[in-house]
């Protein structure tokens, strides 16, 4: 069996997370940027060093290959960008536990069956353009040709612009599309705690959540705070809290995986002394089964309509994303399983509350997704932390499954 020392993992979290870090801590590694771009730079210095064959494609994906002796390819890895003062580990850690297993597996010498890659995906996080899942979409020919003007930054640059500056050729995106690839893993951090607060080293993910997004507008009266008395009061703000609170008692009683949250809010016209005329607020509702997920939707719709109704004021929805849940293939979780078993690393099934380059890719590509614990449950942060032991474990487990999918 072929191990990876935590040691190891720790080396590889600590160089590259220096890349980008910032004076006060937290990572800023945008697409197309120049910390991007060392990020890549250092991982292709490792990857040449382990004798992978190194390439990048047209929108910057970057990859290092074992040849087998079929040209048809297991492909793992995760992303290279972070959010803003983003963490060491989201999307790194599957890029590195990728790195670790190819070089395991290229130094043991046996030729694989099939062909074995790894990848740092150019973008998932949506941080500089609204570009989610570019690196992936642009491999399955899911990039369309007007993004690349329609896409800006806040300085306006174009994602376009972006990429011809960091010396790539937008015009050549439909070059990146892959058709050899038999599956697709990503190793990724919880982002949760469900792992840490459980004591488990390991997840197995059976599907990523679907979301269904929509913005509540409700129109009340305004009037005189002090001269109205609140039997007389259409006020919008007290019917969007009530549906606030229904939404969530509702989602609660149904149970987990279901979560919704209200995070934005715009109260007008937003003085002390006016009853709340307008407001609108954000609804971001996820499960990972559909049926239920609609039906839950529908419930929550219906309960805002009786209750805008039963307090005389307006409501609108507008939708704003319906994105269906994505199972994991069978096949290659089955090998995932196989996998940590064989290595004696406990597992459990989770489902992912967050989306992931995995859910893009399982649309064309047998997919499955491996998870390490998230100390605290910590994302999205320089707070962000795996142990060494744990990304060890996790990495361990990768190399036996692509053993088990590739030799
Ligand atoms: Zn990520």
């Amino acid at each position: 069996m072929l191990t990876i020392e935590p040691a190891e993992m720790q080396h590889l979290v600590e160089t590259l997370g220096a890349i980008g870090e910032q004076p006060g801590g937290g990572i800023i590694r945008h697409v197309y940027d120049a910390a991007w771009s060392a990020a890549r730079r250092q991982l292709m210095a490792w990857m040449q060093e382990a004798g992978l064959v190194v390439r990048e494609d047209a929108v910057g994906n970057l990859f290092g290959r074992i040849e087998g002796d079929s040209p048809r390819t297991i492909l793992t890895g995760s992303h290279v960008d972070t959010v803003i003062l983003g963490g060491r580990y989201d999307g790194a850690l599957g890029v590195l536990s990728a790195l670790a297993a190819l070089r395991a597996l290229k130094r043991s010498g046996a030729r694989p069956r099939k062909s074995l890659e790894m990848v740092a995906l150019c973008e998932e996080e949506d941080s500089r353009f609204h570009g989610n899942f570019w690196g992936t979409r642009a491999m399955l020919g899911l990039v369309r040709q007007e993004e690349l003007d329609d896409l800006t930054d806040l300085d306006g640059v174009t994602i376009g612009e972006a990429m011809r500056q960091a010396g790539f050729a937008p015009e050549n995106y439909p070059s990146a599309i892959r058709d050899d690839l038999d599956a697709f893993i990503e190793l990724h951090i919880e982002q949760g705690r469900i792992l840490y607060d459980e004591h488990q080293p390991l997840g197995v993910v059976d599907a990523i959540t679907g979301f269904y997004r929509f913005r509540v507008t409700v129109e009340g009266r305004t009037d005189h705070a002090g001269t109205t008395p609140m039997d007389l009061r259409r006020d919008a703000l007290q019917a969007a809290v009530e549906f606030s609170s229904e939404m969530t008692r509702i989602v609660s009683e149904a149970g987990r995986p279901a979560v919704v949250t209200n995070g934005w809010w715009d109260v007008q016209p937003g003085a002390w002394n006016i009853v709340p005329g307008h407001v609108e607020f954000s609804v971001d509702f996820r499960h990972t089964n559909e049926a239920t997920k609609q039906r839950l939707a529908a419930e929550i719709r219906a309960r805002g309509e009786a209750i805008a109704k039963e307090r005389g004021v307006g409501i609108a929805y507008d939708l704003a994303g319906d994105i269906l849940p994505m199972d994991m293939d069978a096949h290659v979780k089955a090998e995932l399983q196989a996998a940590a078993e064989a290595c004696r690393v406990p597992w459990k099934p989770m489902v992912s509350g967050a989306g992931h380059d995995s859910q893009i890719m399982a649309t064309k590509v047998p997919t499955g997704m491996l998870f390490v614990p998230s100390a605290d449950g910590r994302s999205h942060s320089a707070a962000e932390f795996t142990t060494p032991e744990d990304a060890a474990r996790g990495a361990t487990v990768l190399v036996a499954a692509l053993q088990r999918l590739a030799y």
